[in-house]
């Protein structure tokens, strides 16, 4: 089933046109499926069958209000990992104790505002950290509920930039420290360690090093358990790819495979982080060509969106398709375009060499997969306001964060007093 069907020679989205989105709110724009985030959520949940899993939606895949209230009406959960994402968690309605909390760097005031609202776990990576929790939470008189994030040391094959599971990441507790830090705990009287947790990176295709991650940390957690630790939890994290491009998808039905085998026999609760799998192929980003410039070596498509829209194939070296909204015919001339932003730096660039069918100024074109660290990782760079974004279901859309307005953007800034021409005293200072 797709969910970006031509009809009538034009690109849509569910029942809903791109020209029409386009003549509402201009471009670019960012636009949603929520029956794609729909099912890709039911498929994640089928795919675990009767598994007892809380799947927790890690919102830095698209943290827009719109979108978790989607998940948690589907009964979703929340992985945050900042007091702004707690709140959005809340404030879309997701239950706090539903809500995980990971993330190296939990500062104590965040810490707080989510012990008042009684989350479910923090996943903890250090321990200072765990010390610093354990004092916030006693000074509340109260006791947070942790699980240890431990570092199985595993490539995830993926990109480096968001490789999080190897020795030399930032991330997790080793192995060989656990047993040290659990006696540490011990002795702290505002945690209490309820359960392990791992995360071992983002867009991982290849299903296997899943098999070894879980295996590692499934054996500690017997023998943690066999040793008198009253653990109950086991947090697997995210990390699910998706297709970018043609036949990259990691297979759901084996994924789940290697968690059933995994976890056999050990009879605890599980929870889930999935983000990019959510969201990231219910998005498209939706652009307008400006120019289509003739150069010696390349032809490039200048278009309206920018890296500070989407920056994934600056950062990440990602590939997106990227589809004419002009229906085109399978036998169509194509030729090679860069397709590029208007920011002045080389490396804004959404594809080189990509054969098109022919571009011309004016063309709609859609970035495709974007729904996933799309948005949320736009700036105002080049004091561009970020674009605007969009919910479709069926025939019905909604504009779901308006674009921000040049006032707005430029209103964020403050003067100071002495450049500021409105406060100035007619006295020169000093004067008296
Ligand atoms: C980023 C992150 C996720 C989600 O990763 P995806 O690749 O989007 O599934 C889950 N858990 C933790 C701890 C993360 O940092």
């Amino acid at each position: 089933m797709t969910f970006y069907p031509y009809k009538n020679g034009r690109l849509h989205i569910e029942g809903v046109s791109l020209d029409e989105l386009a003549a509402r709110v201009g471009t670019p724009f960012y636009c949603y499926s929520a029956s794609a985030m729909e099912t890709a959520y039911t498929s994640f949940v089928a795919a675990l069958g009767d598994l007892p899993a809380t799947v927790c939606y890690a919102l830095k895949a698209n943290s827009n209000q719109a979108v978790i209230k989607t998940f948690a009406q589907l009964g979703a959960g929340a992985d945050v990992v900042s007091e702004g994402e707690l709140r959005r968690a809340l404030a879309a309605g997701v239950p706090a104790k539903k809500i995980v909390f990971a993330g190296v760097g939990k500062q104590p005031s965040e810490m707080a505002t989510a012990l008042d609202a009684g989350i479910l776990q923090f996943n903890v990576e250090s321990l200072p950290e765990l010390e610093a929790l354990s004092r916030v939470a006693q000074e509340k008189g109260s006791v947070a509920p942790v699980a240890l994030r431990i570092n199985p040391d595993v490539d995830a094959l993926t990109h480096a930039k968001i490789s999080t599971g190897k020795a030399e990441n930032k991330f997790g507790i080793d192995i060989p420290s656990l047993r040290g830090f659990l006696a540490s705990a011990a002795e702290l009287p505002g945690v209490r360690v309820e359960g392990l947790a791992v995360h071992i990176g983002s867009q991982v295709t290849d299903v296997n090093p899943y098999r070894t991650a879980f295996e590692r940390l499934v054996a500690l957690f017997v023998e943690l358990r066999d040793a008198g630790w009253p653990l109950e939890r086991l947090d697997m994290g995210g990390g699910l790819g998706i297709a970018y491009r043609d036949g990259a998808a990691p297979d759901i039905t084996r994924y789940a495979e290697i968690v059933r085998g995994a976890v056999a026999g050990v009879g605890c609760k599980l929870i889930f982080e999935p983000g990019r799998f959510l969201t990231g192929n219910a998005g498209l980003l939706v652009t307008r060509t400006v120019y289509v410039k003739h150069g010696t070596a390349r032809r490039f498509v200048i278009v309206d969106a920018a890296m500070n829209d989407l920056i994934r194939p600056t950062l990440y070296d990602a590939w997106h398709d990227i589809l004419p909204v002009a229906q085109f015919s399978p036998d169509a001339a194509r030729e090679p375009y860069d397709i590029v932003g208007p920011i002045c730096e080389s490396s804004d660039i959404f594809a080189e060499q990509r054969s098109l069918p022919t571009v011309a100024p004016d063309d709609l074109l859609a970035i495709c997969s974007s729904g996933a660290y799309g948005a949320v990782m736009a700036s105002s760079y080049n004091s561009r306001p970020p674009a605007p974004e969009i919910l479709v279901r069926g025939k019905d859309y909604a504009v779901i964060r308006p674009r921000m307005d040049y006032d707005a953007l430029i209103g964020q800034d403050r003067l100071p007093e002495w450049l500021d021409d409105s406060q100035q005293s007619s006295e020169p200072r000093g004067a008296a």
